[in-house]
Formats: structure tokens, C-alpha cells, sequence
């Protein structure tokens, strides 16, 4: 069944408000479109969690920087509509920027804790984007749950840590990421990546495997990080971070006391940027 795209707010809330009164919950799915099995992953989870599931397709202006690829962004609203059909989605939340941010529109929420360091330190603004959106987006569509990929870990972090400090009242759920045959994690931007590019891509999922093994087999993680930095290197990857944090808060690691640990990297290919991340096990449970 094709779904139904809504453009405008007072269109969006008729149906949430239908759907409230006949007793139907619906979760939330953000995307920015350009849409791929990995977001589809978060349609058929999101349908496991609430009777109706709503996708949300905006390229958030907001959370680019200047010099970043907002306009070159892929947008493909008929193919996106064509594979949310295959899914069993029921609404596609489509506002356009002058609807999602009016004249006048002067607010911001800026997010500390999990969003420090890690994108920031690339990407200053980034965050701030992505809390300010995801905020209104949670306000105009009121679900009772919203699904974000593991993909984005720090970003799936800097939405709990939002929602928990906001109060605001729906579930995160985290899902995990789709990875292409070859351990490439999909996603929107591996379009810009030149045949050359696309082959030595899955080297940034190789790495992160290598060094978490080593890890996790009691091997200093700095020494196991730098190797794995110095071999992306080698690849022909610019490295903006390859770096082992507490998987919950994100901070840094002094000691490892058993806690929950993930390994989380950034790097270029050219003019690609690629992120991915790997749960790493505390040494001392392996
Ligand atoms: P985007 O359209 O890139 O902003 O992503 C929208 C949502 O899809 C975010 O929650 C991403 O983390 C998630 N996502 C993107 N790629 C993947 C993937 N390969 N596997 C799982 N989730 C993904």
C-alpha cells in the first residue's frame, strides 16, 4: 500500500488525532530520505513496537555546516514513497524547510554531555541541529516511540540523553545497523563514493572488527586503536577519530571496569565522509 505523504502540520495532526481517538499508537522513524535497507530495518522494527508508523523525510538544514553537502544531499521523494510502499508504512511526514522552520523561528537546544567531542570536534554545530529537529519532530508527530540506528551511535545517545532530560514523553529505541555483504554499513551518502572508493570502504568496518577483537582479547586499546588508525591510512582513508568510549555516556576510557564499551570512527574517502562504530566486550567477559 502506498502511504500517504503529508506536507503541512494541521494535515499531520488530522490523522495523529484519528488515530488517537480510535485508540491506535504510532511510532516515529526519522529520516533525512535517500532511503535504503537500513532505514527499511527501522520501518519493519518500528511496526513490531505501535499499530501505525509514521516516516519523517527532511534534509534538516540545520545540521549541516557551511562547508558540508546540504545541497548536494540525494533527494528522491518518488523512490523514498516507492520503498516505505514495500514496508507497510502507514504516513510520510514531508515538511519543507519554510514549514519546519517559519519566519521568525529563533529557538535552539543545545546538547551537552553525550555530544561532546567525537562529531563535535568536527561537526560544531551538528548536534545542535540534530536535538533542535528531532525535538520538533517528536512535538509534531507525538509518538509513543521513535526507532534511530545504532549506525549514528552518538547520535542515538544525544537522542536518549534528550529525551531523558526533556522529559519528554516517548521511547527511544535503538536499531542495528545494516551492513552491505562486504561489512560496509549502509548508507545515503555511499552514493558519492567512485567505484575505487566503494572498494576499499569496507577496510573502515574491517578495522573496527580488528581492533575490537584485539581489545577484547586483552590488548592495550590505544595501541589496538592506533593500528587501526594507521591502517586506514595506509587504505588511503584521512582519519578524523578512531576511539574506544563508554557505551552508555560516552566518555572517554581510563580504566576498563567491565563497563559496556563501543569503538566508534570517522573517516574520510576524499570527499566521502564515512561513520561507523562496533560494540566492543569488556576484556574481562570474553
Ligand atoms: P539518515 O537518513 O541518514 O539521517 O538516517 C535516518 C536514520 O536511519 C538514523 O536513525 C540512522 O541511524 C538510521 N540508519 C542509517 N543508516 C543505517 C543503517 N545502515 N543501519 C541502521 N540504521 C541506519
Amino acid at each position: 500500500m502506498t502511504p500517504r505523504i503529508v506536507r503541512t502540520l494541521d494535515e499531520l495532526r488530522s490523522v495523529t488525532s484519528a488515530w488517537r481517538l480510535a485508540k491506535q499508537t504510532h511510532a516515529l522513524v526519522p529520516t533525512m530520505g535517500a532511503l535504503h535497507e537500513g532505514h527499511l530495518a527501522l520501518v519493519r522494527l518500528a511496526r513490531q513496537h505501535a499499530k501505525r508508523v509514521v516516516v519523517s523525510i527532511f534534509v534538516n538544514p540545520a545540521q549541516f555546516g557551511p562547508a558540508e553537502d546540504l545541497a548536494r544531499y540525494p533527494r528522491d521523494e518518488a523512490g523514498d514513497a516507492a520503498k516505505l510502499a514495500t514496508v507497510d508504512c502507514d504516513l510520510i511526514w514531508l515538511p519543507d524547510a519554510a514549514e519546519m522552520y517559519p519566519p521568525g523561528f529563533a529557538t535552539r537546544i543545545v546538547p551537552e554531555g553525550a555530544a561532546r567531542g567525537l562529531e563535535t570536534d568536527f561537526r560544531p554545530e551538528f548536534f545542535a541541529g540534530v536535538a533542535t529537529v528531532c525535538c520538533k519532530l517528536f512535538t509534531q508527530v507525538a509518538p509513543m516511540a521513535a526507532i534511530f540506528g545504532e549506525k549514528d551511535y552518538q547520535q542515538l545517545c544525544v537522542v536518549r540523553q534528550l529525551v531523558r532530560d526533556l522529559n519528554l514523553p516517548l521511547d527511544i529505541i535503538g536499531a542495528p545497523t545494516i551492513r552491505e555483504p562486504d561489512g560496509l554499513a549502509m548508507s545515503s551518502r555511499n552514493r558519492y563514493l567512485t567505484p575505487q572508493e566503494r572498494l576499499i570502504a569496507p577496510v573502515l568496518h574491517r578495522q573496527l572488527t580488528q581492533a575490537a577483537t584485539s581489545i577484547e582479547a586483552g590488548h592495550r586499546m590505544s595501541i589496538a586503536c592506533a593500528r587501526a588508525r594507521d591502517a586506514l591510512g595506509k587504505a588511503g582513508f584521512r582519519v578524523d577519530y578512531l576511539t574506544l568510549r563508554d557505551a552508555t555516556t560516552l566518555a572517554p576510557i581510563d580504566n576498563l571496569t567491565g563497563q559496556p564499551l563501543r569503538l566508534l570512527a570517522t573517516a574520510w574517502l576524499d570527499k566521502t565522509r564515512l561513520i561507523d562504530n562496533i560494540a566492543v566486550l569488556p576484556p574481562q567477559c570474553t
